[in-house]
């Protein structure tokens, strides 16, 4: 099995139909950190949000399954963390994703099993999370990743802070 490859959704803007244009392919991981490196580089304004989009954007790929718009409607954690899980299986092969906790009014995700972690890719990772956690019902306040391997930490973990919308 490959390890360290991600699937991330590549959009080619041709007017209006940009969003009918989107492949689905596997990346390694690093190939797509020096690629995001370069982008922030290029394009970037410091606050990293172009490697956010790009995980946004694998999202929203990883969000097209016919189950999970099913899933979308049920929100008993349990079940949730289930479908985080298999949404993580989707657009990564190495390690995994938890949901450590969840209230209505915050999630704890933690990612674990990264061989080699890479600040660039946590980054991508917040847009990744940050885009599922409403695709699943919540209103952001604020998203961060409060602890980092990359930075020192001992484990990833990332927090959203908002309210779960019933509707
Ligand atoms: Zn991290």
């Amino acid at each position: 099995m490959r390890r360290g490859a991600l699937r991330v959704g590549i959009t080619t803007y041709a007017g209006q139909s940009a969003r009918s244009a989107i492949a689905i392919n596997w990346h390694p991981v690093d190939e797509l950190c020096d690629f995001v490196d370069h982008a922030e580089r290029r394009f970037g304004n410091g606050t990293w949000d172009v490697a956010q989009g790009i995980g946004a954007a694998g999202a929203r790929a990883n969000l097209k399954g016919v189950m999970l718009r099913i899933a979308l409607y049920l929100t008993k954690p349990s079940f949730l963390m289930t479908r985080i899980a298999g949404m993580w299986r989707q657009f990564n092969d190495e390690g995994q994703m938890t949901l450590v906790e969840m209230t209505t009014e915050r999630a704890i995700i933690e990612v674990s099993g990264i061989a080699k972690p890479r600040a660039t890719f946590c980054h991508v990772l917040t847009g990744w999370v940050g885009e599922v956690t409403q695709a699943l019902g919540a209103e952001i306040d604020s998203l961060q990743h409060t602890h980092c391997r990359a930075r020192g930490g001992t484990r990833c973990v990332w927090e959203v802070r908002g309210r779960v919308k019933v509707d």
